[in-house]
């Protein structure tokens, strides 16, 4: 198996509440299953080219949107290219909604986003900010922190990751937390998000390297540590 080529969007300007613990996540299981892996950086004004097997961008405050929101314009293609054919990704929060059609901010307009998702978000004047809890039926019980006042839409086309079971999720309202279009993710979750939910973090191993060959399975590894800290996270009050 050749490496895996882990896609880290904007990590200057796009990683709060820990998110670069998602790829340090990523690759210590990479090295507990004895898969190689490469890890790539691109950011404004720097050139996207290449094929990637895993892509993560990470959460950020609006000001951060701002900054890469056209700059991941020009990169839409490339991305929506991997995306489409299969390629795995994870997208936090402020990611998240630039992943989708748009982000309508409180005071600055408009960020378009690459439209990954179907999926839009408008600034509200809630903070959904706090320990959240969440469930879907090929995850189990997902855990994080979430802090966002943007609130998000899923268009008809679009899947929810989870049902919320406590927090907010995409919207305060509508009981559905994130998106998932293909093998992509955008989530609300920090925490940061994979070493508390393993099963998320190996849906992505587990894609991107069976994307190389078919035959390839995730060797079990004991994850009582990661378990311990998920059962703890739910019993968190909100
Ligand atoms: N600025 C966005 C919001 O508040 C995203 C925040 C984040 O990434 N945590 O909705």
């Amino acid at each position: 198996m050749r490496k895996l080529r882990i896609l880290h969007l904007y990590p200057d300007r796009m990683n709060i509440y820990g998110d670069m613990g998602n790829i340090i996540c990523l690759q210590k299981r990479m090295d507990w299953f004895g898969l190689k892996h490469e890890y790539i950086t691109n950011t404004v004004s720097e050139k996207l080219s290449g094929k990637f097997d895993l892509i993560f961008m990470g959460g950020g405050q609006d000001r951060g949107q701002i900054a890469v929101g056209s700059d991941l314009q020009t990169k839409q293609a490339i991305i929506k290219d991997h995306i489409n054919s299969g390629v795995p990704a994870l997208t936090i929060c402020g990611g998240y909604q630039l992943f989708g059609k748009y982000f309508l901010t409180k005071d600055s307009g408009k960020i378009e986003g690459i439209s990954v998702f179907d999926v839009v978000t408008k600034a509200t004047e809630l903070r959904m900010i706090g320990n959240i809890v969440c469930v879907s039926d090929e995850f189990g019980t997902i855990v994080g922190f979430e802090n966002h006042s943007g609130a998000t839409q899923l268009g008809d086309s679009a899947q929810p990751l989870a049902k919320v079971i406590k927090g907010y999720g995409n919207d305060g309202k509508s009981g559905f937390e994130g998106v998932i279009y293909k093998n992509a993710i955008g989530s609300y979750l920090h925490g940061p998000l994979l070493p508390k939910n393993p099963s998320l973090a190996d849906f992505l191993i587990g894609t991107a390297a069976r994307n190389i060959d078919k035959q390839f399975i995730l060797k079990n590894i004991d994850d009582s540590v990661a378990m311990l800290a998920n059962s703890y996270a739910q019993k968190l009050p909100q």
